[in-house]
């Protein structure tokens, strides 16, 4: 039989159920891929990300060439063509089965809804699996039936039901039967224009790479993950995001590797490993909110009340912001790193989230595109997770009144300034008790920026119109 395996967000061979499933049950294997320019560019995918895409594309056909199975990588002008693309690849290869693993995402799941239409009206089998999680989504309900919508229970189920066996991934793949078909990826035309800055050295490519960088970090670093985890200067976070947010590594081969560093306890022993896990957890809870409550993935609110809230827009303030120019060394820092590296580390995501929506005051959805248009690990659900957290407008979210004072997380998470003066030139050799909030005289010899804010007033400002919204 031959049997056609989709690949959309899941760019790996190890633990690939869909890819496992065709290759158990079928002779001769097909994969596609289907690149679309304009769909990445309509859900906000960062330009970086978008040429890690194509490399792990590259880095996946050398893989399956080696199981005989080849890649066809077809361009479509958005997800309503997808369901005829796949149909004519179908009938063209004379297909029995297809095979795909679910992807999150509401304009996702009604282009998968059209696929299976398509393919139920030609009597073509067609299979899916879950992959990005390990239980599927909606699995966990309250005492009323309802969605978790607070991480702390939904955690606690999540281990109550959690057994091995669902960490049974092994699976020993044997070439498959050659065909006629050869893979196109070498002259398929993605039209890739670079326009980042990101040093991509920083994410090699492929998935041997995304196992190598896993298995390093779960040889010494994890067991200091809980001290280490808060502070941006050291390289404490596994920084395996960019490759589980594009499927390159799955998430049960992260849990059952750094069990194994456990003696597979869950929510006990080595500290650093059960925060670790805590982690994906989260990943998990706020997949589980995107599919919940699809409302969140159409920009609006988990909070209905914030709906009311009197967003400010100030242009200028928004691009000093964006640049790294707002004056406060800890936030240009950090929207500096995400400028050079694709990547922020999580204390300085929220720091600058909150910075955003409180001190500004700006609409959650300009800083949440913003991130997606230039986060190598993107992730629709946990980035509007993040945001909707840091502008208390989600689930589970700060408490409105509660907001950080960049001045004081600086102090407490740089506190020698080595972050600030790895990412901002311009305070390089300022001495540690002024670099948190350089003096007018330092940032005029400097050539620095005043700050564009008060904070207390605008902190003041905030609690106002939060306020004003609740009542
Ligand atoms: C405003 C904001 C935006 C964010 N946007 C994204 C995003 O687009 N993509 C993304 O993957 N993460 C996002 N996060 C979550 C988190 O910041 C990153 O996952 C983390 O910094 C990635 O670094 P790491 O791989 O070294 O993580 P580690 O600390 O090593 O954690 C391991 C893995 O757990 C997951 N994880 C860790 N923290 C979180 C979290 N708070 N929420 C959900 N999953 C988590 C990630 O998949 C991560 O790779 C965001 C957080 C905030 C506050």
């Amino acid at each position: 039989m031959k049997s056609l395996v989709w690949f959309r967000n899941d760019l790996r061979v190890d633990d690939n159920p869909a890819l496992r499933a065709a290759c158990s049950k079928s002779e001769e294997v097909h994969g596609i891929y289907i690149y679309s320019e304009k769909q990445l560019k309509f859900h906000n995918e960062a330009n970086c990300k978008v040429e890690f895409i194509i490399q792990n594309l590259k880095s996946l056909e050398r893989t399956l060439n080696k199981l005989n199975i080849p890649l066809t990588v077809i361009s479509s002008d958005g997800f309503t063509e997808d369901a005829e693309k796949i149909l004519n690849l179908i009938n063209e290869r004379s297909i029995k089965e297809i095979h795909w693993n679910n992807q999150f995402g509401t304009d996702e799941e009604s282009r998968d809804i059209e696929v299976e239409n398509i393919l139920i009206n030609n009597n073509i089998n067609f299979f899916s699996y879950d992959a990005q999680i390990l239980f599927p989504a909606g699995t966990f309900k309250t005492g009323e039936g309802k969605p978790y919508s607070v991480f702390t229970p939904f955690k606690k189920r999540w281990i109550d039901n959690f057994n091995i066996d669902l960490l049974d991934i092994e699976y020993n793949y044997t070439p498959k039967e050659k065909t006629k078909i050869s893979s196109n990826i070498n002259d398929f035309k993605f039209r890739f224009a670079k326009d980042h800055s990101v040093d991509m050295s920083l994410w090699p490519v492929g998935e041997e790479e995304a196992l190598k960088r896993l298995d390093n970090y779960l040889d010494k670093k994890i067991f200091y993950y809980s001290k280490d985890r808060n502070e941006p200067i050291i390289d404490g976070t596994s920084r395996l995001s960019a490759y589980l947010a594009l499927g390159i590594i799955s998430p049960k081969r992260c849990i059952l590797e750094a069990l194994k560093k456990n003696n597979f306890e869950l929510d006990s022993g080595e500290q650093g490993v059960t925060k670790w896990i805590d982690e994906l957890v989260w990943r998990e809870f706020y997949k589980n909110i995107m599919f919940s409550f699809p409302r969140v993935s159409k920009g609006r609110p988990f909070q209905e009340y914030t709906n009311k809230i009197k967003w400010r827009f100030d242009e200028g303030e928004f691009k000093a912001w964006k640049s790294g120019n707002t004056g406060f060394p800890l936030i240009d820092a950090a929207m500096r790193q995400l400028k050079n590296e694709g990547w922020m580390h999580n204390r300085l995501r929220m720091v600058v989230a909150m910075f955003f929506t409180k001190n500004m005051l700006h609409d959650w959805r300009l800083g949440e595109a913003f991130f997606m248009q230039n986060l190598i690990d993107g992730d629709f659900s946990s980035n509007n997770g993040g945001w909707q957290w840091s502008s208390s407008t989600g689930t589970d979210a700060a408490p409105y009144f509660r907001i950080f004072n960049p001045l004081t997380q600086s102090k407490n998470f740089d506190a020698d300034g080595l972050f600030i003066k790895k990412y901002v030139d311009e305070l390089k050799n300022i001495d540690k008790k002024d670099i948190h909030d350089p003096s007018n005289e330092i940032r005029s010899n400097c050539k620095y920026p005043a700050k564009i804010l008060d904070l207390k007033e605008s902190r003041l400002r905030a609690i106002d119109a939060f306020n004003e919204a609740k009542n």
